[in-house]
């Protein structure tokens, strides 16, 4: 099931204050799913880094690093973010790909641990601040990865990590260059709820990692399982079983690590959807209702504040304030105002009658929503308000203004654009 936790009259009270749409996100909730998933990988030595794409927002982050979060950057401004927000270190993962030179020379700086995507990156990253003491490696296994029956993901299609062979050369590479410790990491299914992929990909990683360290002497200092635990977006969903995930990571551990004297291991994630994604709802006002061939409920938000429908064709459950036990009697296609068909958040969704000025609540977007917004068509993005633990309303995000739109047009004195918005 979709996260149902927040009842109407909390978004009643924050359309009372904020202008829809707005994404609000429930601190409490963010909280509480961090201590689960916690409590679930203990006894093992765990840390979570959050992945900062899903949620980059300050007051987020920093609820992340009071509960002993690190982060997980992918770019230069994530990592400035990391950094504002008093980050350092190792509780800093750099894990990103196609690397431009300034973005290793800064994740240096910070100290933080560098995730390699790819062999020849150690050249550049000597050449950028040097090879680290403790380094990662991303590994790309190839093929479909798969538990007996059921394909999980099809890393030989994906773009990133490295060939069982490349990691061999590459830790043969970094080690004459200094590394002395290596962690070994895996993104290899996306959006899984299958209790059965972070212990198979554990045992994948602890395996090839003790392999590599045997091939070269280096020490296995962690593996990292990434992010890919999924959510229930769809009320046809269950929500991911997160201690028998843990349970069955603990046990490859044992199994793998312990049994064979190996000690000191690591378990990281770079989970950004299951900490955050649950925690999010877009609240917006219906505002046009049209009636052509099919039915249309026009909202004040659009796929810039919200892509996944029209980039995936991805499920997002709609509930109207105030009309939760009204009948379902009417079949609406959801839609925002681009110029593209594909701005629809819901097609051919049962519905409750909606009137014109009621809130339309669009769950389950705490992560890679806001984050992933655009301008096109020249709409402005929305805000983000939290939802605090004390139960009040701070906005952490101002909604987007034209001036915002301008400013990389900004660029002469005598532009016209920047008369109209002073
Ligand atoms: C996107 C991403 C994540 C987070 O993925 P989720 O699906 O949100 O868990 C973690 N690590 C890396 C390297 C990523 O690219």
């Amino acid at each position: 099931m979709p996260n149902f936790k927040l009842s109407d009259d909390v978004f009643r009270a924050a359309t009372q204050k904020f202008q829809t749409p707005f994404h609000l996100y429930d601190e409490q909730g963010i909280i509480d799913t961090i201590k689960k998933l916690k409590k679930a990988f203990a006894p093992a030595p765990f840390k979570e880094y959050f992945a900062v794409k899903a949620l980059p927002n300050p007051a987020i982050l920093k609820i992340v690093k009071e509960h002993g979060c690190g982060v997980d950057c992918a770019s230069f401004s994530e990592l400035m973010l990391a950094e504002a927000c008093g980050f350092t270190g190792h509780d800093i993962m750099f894990s990103a790909n196609t690397v431009p030179d300034e973005e290793f020379a800064y994740a240096n700086k910070l100290n933080a641990i560098i995730n390699l995507d790819d062999i020849s990156h150690i050249e550049p990253l000597n050449q950028n601040g040097g090879i680290p003491e403790t380094i990662c490696m991303r590994f790309n296994p190839g093929g479909i990865f798969m538990d007996q029956n059921d394909i999980m993901g099809s890393p030989g299609q994906s773009k990133y990590g490295m060939t069982r062979e490349q990691l061999t050369e590459a830790l043969t590479k970094l080690k004459k260059l200094g590394a002395e410790k290596f962690g070994l990491h895996a993104f290899l299914a996306s959006n899984t709820r299958d209790s059965r992929y972070y212990p198979e990909l554990a045992a994948l990683l602890i395996k090839t990692g003790i392999k590599l360290m045997e091939e070269t002497g280096v020490q296995l200092d962690f593996i990292n399982l990434s992010g890919g635990i999924g959510i229930p977006y769809h009320p046809s969903e269950k929500i991911a079983d997160i201690n028998k995930i843990g349970e069955g990571v603990n046990f490859e551990y044992k199994r793998e690590l312990i049994n064979r004297g190996i000690k000191g291991v690591k378990i990281f994630s770079e989970l950004g959807r299951y900490l955050t994604g649950p925690h999010g709802w877009l609240v917006t006002k219906a505002i046009r209702h049209k009636d052509i061939h099919k039915q249309y409920i026009g909202v004040d938000a659009s796929a810039c504040d919200l892509m996944r429908p029209a980039m995936y064709g991805a499920y997002h459950h709609i509930s109207v304030v105030g009309k939760g036990d009204a009948p379902h009697t009417e079949v609406y296609d959801v839609v925002g105002s681009l110029c593209e068909n594909n701005d629809k958040f819901a097609i051919d969704r049962k519905l409750p009658k909606i009137d014109s000025g009621d809130i339309i609540v669009i769950h389950d977007t705490g992560a890679h929503s806001r984050a992933m917004g655009y301008n096109y068509n020249g709409k402005m993005r929305c805000g983000e308000v939290l939802y605090t633990k004390e139960g009040d309303f701070k906005l952490i995000r101002r909604r987007e203004t034209p001036k915002d739109y301008f400013a990389t047009l900004d660029i002469s004195d005598d532009c016209a654009i920047r008369k109209l918005t002073e």
